[in-house]
């Protein structure tokens, strides 16, 4: 089971000169889901995860399906105003500008051994910005991991004090 063929280059997309990966095959075969989900879980080697925090919007899909297999609660942070409860931001710098995610205030309690998910790993600004969630609230991250990552944008660089994960690497 290859899952580098279940991903999919989509030239241009959002903008010119971006080479987006899209991962609706991978989603669209139970096959290749599983497998994917099985390294992703083995990866954490049976370390205990209490919650799984999963970045908007793709981070939700494999986010959930992980917190399902591990029996844990699954967070999901989200773009401005987007959740009903309190909450409390962080925000990332963007190529122009900077955007911010929330997660709600209740979703972690002190101590909780959290696992941080995303589709991709890019700049890193993303994943640095739920890291920061998780930590004001005083979850303990047990791993950040990815789908993939796109090590030449060195993503890597802005999580490091936290183990890292990913499927495939490009
Ligand atoms: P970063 O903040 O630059 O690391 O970008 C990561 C975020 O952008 C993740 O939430 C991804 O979903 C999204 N992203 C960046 N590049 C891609 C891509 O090629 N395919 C799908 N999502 C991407």
């Amino acid at each position: 089971m290859k899952i580098e063929n279940y991903i999919r280059d989509i030239q241009d997309f959002p903008k010119e000169g971006i080479l987006f990966k899209d991962i609706t095959p991978l989603l669209n075969d139970p096959i290749a889901r599983t497998a994917c989900l099985k390294i992703l879980v083995n990866s954490l080697k049976n370390q205990k995860i209490d919650k799984v925090v999963g970045a908007e919007s793709r981070g939700f899909f494999f986010g959930m399906l992980l917190a399902q297999e591990l029996n844990a609660g699954f967070i999901p942070v989200r773009k401005p105003n987007k959740l009903p409860y309190e909450t409390i931001s962080a925000s990332y710098e963007l190529e122009y500008g900077s955007d911010s995610l929330e997660i709600h205030t209740d979703a972690i309690q002190k101590g909780d051994k959290v696992l941080v998910h995303d589709d991709v790993l890019a700049t890193g600004g993303t994943a640095k910005a739920v890291c920061e969630l998780v930590e004001k609230l005083g979850g303990e991250i047990v791993q950040c991991n990815f789908l993939m990552e796109l090590t030449f944008l060195n993503g890597r660089d802005k999580i490091m004090k936290h183990p890292i994960f990913s499927v495939l690497s490009y």
